[in-house]
């Protein structure tokens, strides 16, 4: 069970001919999100603040640290450097 609570900032820049139709395009985006949304900040419960881009390359981040080192994914999904993993912060 997930037992912290983030806070997750989508932004987008778009070209519009007003704030409707800005969101409208949005919207679409969002839609489409799996193309193109993948960039999201997210903040924690102390602010600390993490940009994490979904597309392939970061999937291998280390969810504690977001160090590259060498990911290791936990049996409750988070992914773990070596180092985090031997904390045993996650099951
Ligand atoms: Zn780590």
């Amino acid at each position: 069970m997930p037992h912290t609570t983030y806070h997750v900032v989508w932004e987008i820049d778009v070209a519009a001919n007003g704030p409707v139709d800005a969101a409208v395009k949005a919207l679409q985006i969002q839609k489409d999100w799996s193309a193109i949304a993948r960039t999201f900040d997210v903040i924690n419960e102390q602010g600390k603040m993490r940009r994490v881009d979904l597309h392939a390359e970061a999937l291998s981040l280390c969810d504690e640290c977001a160090s590259r080192d060498g990911a290791v994914k936990c049996a409750d999904g988070a992914m773990l450097c070596k180092t985090c993993f031997n904390k045993g912060l996650h099951a």
